[in-house]
């Protein structure tokens, strides 16, 4: 006959059976997204994508950018539960003498995976002589004034209601937004967020966003963010690639028990990607027989990662992906997480 530990294990291997199924079935029916709804969305971000350029090019021709394109996990096929937002990227031209970058951590803030834009040779070239001196505060090129910039035109003078008409959608600006971000209701019961994300690309090919430090700190406010999403999300991609393994499927099962669930909704998109690369480094087996331990063990590592107050950026280890949550925020996700550990089946039932 079985021995009591050969009978604990089969019931624990029933249970986990149980829970793999159930994720693949809440994968189904709650994480993915219909091809036809995905498809809609795009054409929506598309259409708005048009109208700017042409918006842009005729008002303000002499405006330094590069051709503006649309991004994110919509376009990724990482999107889950409902294909509801977007980011249109605005990459601005720096003229190459009259800026340098700065690294956080060499500023007193100390603060890894930001950048400052700093001002060079104005004795040479005053004031004016760049076309982005009209964002310049105190001497550093400051993403709140470029937001600024761009809030004047899209939500000031840009008319979108006749717009709108012409490709019938509703669109209109959000206020107050913390970036800026057009609502656009593409069908009656269907709306898309478009994030307005102005960027800075370094001669090293990194990636500035103007995208402000959350705990906006007076002295924060000329930070830029240096993005890791697309080097991230190419590598949780390639390695999936690899093996055939799972690890898109359990990034976006987990996002979507974190978009569906009210306290864990502050995890991003990032922090998962990189508690899911870090754990690749140690763990082999992604094969779909194993979502449910690799899920498990996802969160685990997170409670980990809460309990030290720190989420190394998996491409950076020196960047904190957690530095912008305050102790009580990092409290409240650590315990939230901690008690679904017990019942983990409990998160899918959102
Ligand atoms: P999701 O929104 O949770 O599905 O995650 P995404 O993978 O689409 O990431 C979008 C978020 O990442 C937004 O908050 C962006 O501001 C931020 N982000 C940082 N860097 C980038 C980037 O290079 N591209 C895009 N699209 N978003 C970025």
């Amino acid at each position: 006959g079985r021995g009591a530990a050969g009978e604990t294990d089969l019931h624990r291997a029933r249970m986990r059976l149980s829970l793999q199924e159930k994720l693949w079935q809440f994968y189904q029916e709650r994480v993915s997204i219909p091809a036809e709804e995905q498809a809609k969305a795009r054409r929506a971000a598309l259409d708005i994508c048009a109208e700017l350029r042409i918006f842009l090019h005729a008002k303000l021709p002499d405006m330094p950018l590069r051709e503006m394109y649309l991004s994110g996990s919509l376009y990724d096929d990482l999107q889950v539960v409902t294909a509801d937002h977007a980011q249109l990227m605005v990459p601005l031209i720096l003229d190459k003498n009259l800026w340098s970058s700065v690294p956080g951590e060499d500023t007193i803030m100390n603060l890894p995976g930001f950048w400052l834009i700093r001002r060079e040779n104005l004795e040479y070239f005053p004031r004016g002589s760049s076309y982005w001196d009209r964002c310049m505060v105190g001497g550093y090129l400051s993403p709140k004034s470029v937001l600024e910039l761009f809030d004047r035109l899209v939500s000031g003078s840009i008319n979108w209601p006749a717009i709108g008409s012409v490709l019938d959608y509703v669109i209109r600006p959000v206020v107050p937004s913390e970036t800026l971000t057009l609502e656009v209701q593409y069908e009656t019961d269907r709306c898309l967020y478009v994030d307005f994300l102005p960027l800075l690309v370094m001669d090293d090919g990194a990636s500035l966003i103007a995208k402000p430090h959350r705990l906006a700190a007076e002295r924060h406010q000329n930070l830029w963010r240096q993005s890791f999403r697309a080097a991230e999300t190419a590598r949780l991609r390639a390695l999936d690639q690899e093996d055939g393994g799972c690890r898109c499927a359990c990034l976006k099962v987990t996002k979507a028990v974190c978009k569906l669930s009210p306290a864990l909704v502050r995890l991003t998109a990032s922090q998962l990607t990189n508690a899911l690369l870090l754990l690749s480094e140690r763990e082999g087996d992604w094969t779909r027989e194993a979502l449910a331990d690799r899920f498990l063990q996802v969160l685990r590592s997170l409670v980990g990662h809460l309990e030290a107050g720190i989420l190394p950026c998996a491409l950076a280890p020196k960047v904190n992906l957690f530095c912008e949550l305050t102790p009580l925020e990092v409290d409240e996700l650590g315990y939230t997480l901690y008690c679904s550990l017990s019942e983990p089946e409990g998160l899918l039932r959102t």
